[in-house]
């Protein structure tokens, strides 16, 4: 099977199972209530939302400068600052720092970016043990999976899930409540903070003026992984800039609110470089590798460019009825949801993800839900226009379309075919693509136009 047809194929899988649905449904209903009581920190939330609009569009519109500015900055503070341009460029700067120091083990704090780069795997295969320390991670980690959802990686599990899973993972109890698994977890993580010889996290914030990244996190786990290990890698895609420090006053009450319902995040943590003399923790270096991997494609196009304003806060995903039908893993890319079918596309090329641009119903909730306000639902039909001019679309499907807007443009066309042949034809032609949990429509036998008339004694 190609991309498209293993994603249509897992998709109407998922759209099917109802226990799957129950679950996301629950998980997404805590986080919407949570949304509704952190947006009311906001006196003026829409003000808010063009401000972080703005400021994102400056940041990438001079995205070059505030790199340099950041680089700049960076070094001042001690650090070190390295580019790759691809996934592959990424991978081998990692295993090159950690084979200069040695490094032997690994602990990682939540970072979508080493997922887009498929870091684990590389780290594996050169005998580093990695371990994930955000607990969603730790579950996706232990059960062998891909992070579900690009801030909530295990939504998809419910605590049974995850019991039964450190059951047979981990030897505890089949019946632990939720606490008793975070402690257990929490027991299996605090030995491999304190022997870990590296630490990697990724970046939520890129601040160009403090030399600074943030990262905002809830479990204290990106501090611990870059408190004990003597080196600290952080990888960030180059779109992640913020011009100064005091755009942190809006985006982290911004993030927090539409990432998770809060109103701040619990831990909010800038790193400036390496431990300081004056300092009891941290690491003796720090690298941060600045990530294009696709990147300087999207904004190199006018129209797609706001796509790198977005700050991964999955709000789009939780409002997405595609999401919330068919769940993260069918994307079967890193990132899902209306942001993902947006970018995964010139991540991954559109033979690998160009079907994800299509997989919409195009309602526009994501458009209405974006914190920094990127109008996704016209990305996605920008991007279905643009992959149809390279040649996306086969001739048959071009040809189809065809017909169908010339019977949809004319009435009389539509009423020559009878009931009976378009039911036919609707067999013949969609039953596949329509599915077997979906009931079949069934046209009736006389057109509109001779059903007003019977109704209305005249024509329509
Ligand atoms: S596109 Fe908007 S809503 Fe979706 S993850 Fe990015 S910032 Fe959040």
């Amino acid at each position: 099977m190609n991309p498209k047809e293993e994603f249509l194929n897992q998709a109407s899988l998922k759209a099917a199972d109802i226990t799957h649905r129950d679950k996301l449904r629950f998980n997404i209903s805590k986080y919407l209530a949570g949304v509704a009581e952190g947006k009311k920190q906001y006196s003026n939330l829409d003000l808010a939302r063009r401000k972080a609009h703005a400021v994102k569009w400056k940041a990438i519109e001079s995205l070059d400068n505030y790199l340099m500015e950041f680089e700049r900055n960076f070094l001042r503070n001690g650090g070190q600052v390295l580019w790759a341009k691809d996934a592959e460029e990424a991978r081998n700067l990692i295993l090159g720092i950690i084979e200069k120091h040695h490094g032997r083990t690994v602990v990682k704090s939540k970072s979508m970016a080493t997922e887009e780069i498929e870091l684990n795997a590389a780290l594996e295969a050169k005998g580093i043990e990695v371990a994930e320390t955000d607990l969603g991670e730790f579950i996706v980690q232990l059960a062998g999976e891909k992070p579900y959802h690009i801030v909530t990686p295990a939504m998809h599990k419910s605590k049974e899930d995850v019991a039964k899973l450190f059951h047979e993972k981990l030897g505890t109890p089949e019946n632990y409540t939720p606490e008793q698994l975070t402690m257990a977890a929490r027991e299996a993580l605090r030995e491999k903070y304190v022997k870990a010889d590296i630490g990697i996290t990724g970046a939520n914030f890129i601040v160009a003026d403090a030399g600074a990244i943030a990262i905002t996190e809830n479990e204290g786990n990106a501090r611990l992984t870059t408190t004990f290990p003597k080196v600290h890698i952080a990888l960030a895609g180059i779109e992640r800039v913020l011009p100064s420090i005091n755009d942190l006053a809006l985006f982290w009450p911004l993030l927090a609110t539409y990432g998770t319902g809060q109103k701040l995040t619990v831990y909010n943590t800038l790193f400036t470089g390496p431990a300081k003399e004056s300092e009891a923790g941290g690491p003796e270096e720090m690298y941060v590798i600045l990530m294009d991997n696709g990147r300087s494609d999207i904004l190199a196009d006018v129209q797609l460019r706001q796509a790198m304003h977005c700050i991964r806060c999955g709000a789009c995903l939780n409002v997405c009825p595609v999401y919330k039908t068919i769940g993260g893993h069918t994307y079967g890319q890193t990132y899902s949801g209306p942001i993902g079918s947006v970018i995964s596309p010139h991540f991954a090329g559109k033979e690998k993800a160009g079907h994800l641009s299509f997989a919409s119903s195009l309602c526009g909730a994501c458009t209405e839900t974006c914190p920094v306000k990127i109008d996704l639902h016209n990305l996605l039909l920008y991007n279905r226009n643009l992959f149809n001019k390279e040649g996306y679309a086969g001739s048959m499907e071009k040809r189809v379309w065809k017909w169908w807007r010339k019977a949809m443009l004319n009435r009389s066309l539509m009423n020559m075919a009878s009931g009976k042949m378009k039911n036919f034809m609707f067999k013949k032609l969609f039953a596949k693509a329509w599915g077997n949990d979906r009931n079949a429509i069934i046209f009736p036998h006389t057109s509109f136009n001779q059903q007003w008339k019977k109704q209305h004694g005249r024509a329509s």
